[in-house]
């Protein structure tokens, strides 16, 4: 057995190696390296696969969640609320813009923002509400489009972990994750489900105007060659990434379905295990499974690790602490208590290996490893 991984991208390189090298052959005779046709091509590609108007890419996910609240022009005071149970990038760039952080808590069995305690957090100065689709599926969006309607809030989803996701609206309506708010930004980091081979980014929106005002932020604020309009930001996707983007673009539909083919292997293997909960499915979303992550209940969560890592299986705590518990956005207004399925999770969650490339005999073995534990 090959040994596991948490990530294995060495298969799907594999499988579109020669077609990438003459992608990259020809960049490099042509010299177009910014803003080549590649980019324009990748652009055009995931727009038609997402269903939206419009796709403005950029460097990395962290900036296009920060071009989004920039071309929105808030200003530093505005209140933006987003889950406290996240990768810090999102709560760093409205800290970063000298926005007021506000953190909501999320719900135990899908991880996501829960929209039941938003209203509590509005203020007349709220002017933003961030949820992110963690893991892979969409947070619960119609009653957060709701509440923001009914304030007059704009909604920037966060995207970065679940490329290809799709949402069902109450009415039966459908849309793919980052589809829904004013603009939704993702992230192309190598890990992520559709990776390039450095770091690379993108926005969407439907909006014309909107999008015309995120591609001048990214592009320091200016419409025409030399004139700047506001300030901005230098946020580019380059044509190298952008090449290795389509290539793995065409694949996602596949790449997505061999994840999901290693969750329903865990699923079985796993369910109705004492102290042990799989991941939750909502009913509103499909999951593209960016983490498979277990909940492992009664302070046991360490150990299984331990005792996994002695079995050569990796695994992952994404995420330790809540937001509030990081130095730099601890406050007052903040206290564990408020945060009570946050801090649960902090304390639970344990993923376990996620990509393409695994085995039915690795599944097998993992799940064997962590049944040997818990039993
Ligand atoms: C990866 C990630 C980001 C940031 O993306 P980068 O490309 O690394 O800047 C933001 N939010 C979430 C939830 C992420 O997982």
């Amino acid at each position: 057995m090959k040994p596991i991984q948490m990530v294995d991208l060495t298969g799907q390189y594999q499988d579109f190696k020669a077609d990438l090298a003459e992608s990259l052959q020809q960049i490099l005779d042509t010299a177009a390296f910014i803003n080549g046709p590649e980019v324009k091509s990748f652009q055009a590609e995931l727009e038609q696969y997402l269903g939206v108007k419009h796709v403005i890419p950029c460097a990395n996910g962290t900036d296009a969640l920060q071009i989004s609240m920039m071309a929105a022009g808030l200003h530093p005071g505005d209140e933006v609320i987003c889950p406290n149970f996240t990768y810090i990038a999102t709560a760093e760039v409205i800290a970063l813009l000298g926005l007021k952080l506000v953190l909501c808590d999320v719900e135990y069995d899908t991880f996501n923002l829960d929209p039941a305690r938003l209203e509590a957090l509005i203020t007349p100065r709220t002017k933003a509400i961030v949820p992110v689709h963690l893991y892979g599926q969409c947070a619960n969006m119609a009653p957060v489009l709701e509440v923001a309607q009914r304030h007059n809030l704009l909604v920037f989803e966060d995207t970065a972990q679940a490329i290809g996701a799709e949402y069902t609206y109450p009415d039966g309506r459908k849309a793919t994750a980052g589809t829904m708010g004013k603009a939704g930004a993702t992230s192309f980091y190598p890990s992520k489900n559709l990776g390039a081979y450095g770091d690379a980014g993108a926005l969407f929106t439907n909006e014309d105007a909107f999008a015309a005002e995120l591609r001048m932020i990214a592009n320091h604020g200016q419409q025409r060659q030399y004139y700047f309009d506001r300030v901005g930001v230098n946020s580019r996707l380059d044509s190298i990434q952008a090449a290795i983007l389509r290539h793995k673009l065409r694949r996602l539909d596949t790449y997505i379905a061999a994840r999901r083919k290693a969750a329903a292997f865990y699923d079985d293997a796993l369910q109705g295990i004492d102290g042990l909960q799989i991941p939750g499915r909502a009913p509103w979303s499909t999951h593209v499974f960016h983490q498979y992550t277990l909940r492992i209940a009664g302070g046991r969560r360490d150990a299984l690790q331990a005792h996994l890592r002695e079995k050569n299986v990796p695994s992952v705590v994404f995420y330790p602490l809540a937001v509030h518990q990081h130095p730099p956005y601890a406050h007052a207004r903040f206290r564990d208590e408020d945060y009570p399925v946050t801090m649960r999770l902090c304390s639970e969650v344990l993923s376990l290996p996620m990509h393409t490339e695994l085995t039915e005999d690795q599944l097998a073995y993992i799940c064997e490893a962590v049944r040997g534990f818990l039993r």
